[in-house]
């Protein structure tokens, strides 16, 4: 799915924040005081996979894991161009070395491991890379009994590695199985968007899936929807509101509120996976 420019990039280092959403203009500061949800009507604009894990982690508790891991084109993939320059292009842009940022966290004083999607990074897309650091964090959580927190923004799979980033959807679902096996929670937090191979496999296995406002949600997009079935789809398809009505998702939570939120819910799932530890010694 291609990266819409409506939404500005939060860790750009304008002045000024303009959002997506009603256009108005902030001064940074205030924006990123607001986590960057629009002052003016409430949009939460897409954020870098940095911006999150520092809005989310306590002060100076991110570690990271596999900061080396870095994917390659193993198709020798061309378009309007090359495959590799695009990754090079991501990599310098957006400080990381593909689409995820993963390591130890604390939130609110409770120990998880957390992964957070980069949006900006080629779309956030799955490549083998990503799945392989997704993987590894989620055995890794396993392993330390840390709650796994994933917040996703991703449009699904990475078109210029094929088959390989399709069989990411399967790794990270046979880790999650694993995760659930040592009974260890995995909290899953949908961002604007979520879409394609992301939704269809690790996003939608959170024991507990929230969900970011208005954030868009599924597996083939809207419009694909309409051209291939001739129907007219209903009024807020695809969003975190509509899906949150029909069961997909627990809670619908704003932004500023996320962190209080992921306090109390891993103070009643760390106690849950204490009992359970204990049961299974
Ligand atoms: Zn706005």
């Amino acid at each position: 799915m291609a990266i819409s420019p409506a939404y500005a990039r939060p860790q750009s280092t304008e002045a000024a924040f303009t959002c997506g959403a009603c256009k108005g203009t902030f001064p940074r500061a205030q924006a990123a005081g607001n986590l960057y949800v629009c002052p003016g009507c409430d949009a939460h604009s897409r954020i870098s996979a940095h911006e999150r894990v520092r809005q989310l982690a306590d002060r100076g508790s991110f570690e990271e894991w596999d900061g080396e891991l870095a994917g390659r084109d193993r198709l020798g993939f061309v378009d309007t161009k090359p495959y590799v320059d695009r990754l090079q292009e991501a990599r310098e842009r957006q400080g990381l070395p593909d689409a995820i940022l993963s390591g130890s966290a604390s939130i609110e004083g409770r120990p998880v491991g957390l992964a957070s999607f980069d949006f900006g990074f080629l779309g956030g897309s799955l490549s083998t890379a990503v799945g392989e650091r997704l993987a590894r964090a989620i055995e890794r959580s396993a392993d330390e009994r840390r709650p796994f927190v994933c917040v996703t923004s991703s449009g699904g799979a990475r078109m210029q590695e094929g088959v390989f980033s399709l069989m990411q959807m399967a790794k990270s679902v046979a880790a999650l199985h694993r995760l659930a096996e040592t009974h260890v929670p995995f909290i899953s937090i949908l961002a604007d968007p979520t879409m394609g191979g992301s939704i269809a496999s690790f996003a939608a296995l959170g024991d507990v899936i929230l969900a970011e406002p208005k954030a868009m949600i599924g597996f083939t997009g809207a419009r694909v929807i309409t051209q291939a079935t001739y129907e007219q789809l209903p009024a807020g398809f695809q969003t975190s509101e509509f899906h949150h009505a029909r069961g997909l998702i627990d809670q619908v939570v704003d932004r500023r509120q996320l962190r209080t939120v992921l306090g109390r819910l891993l103070a009643v799932l760390g106690a849950q996976t204490s009992e359970d530890a204990r049961r299974l010694a």
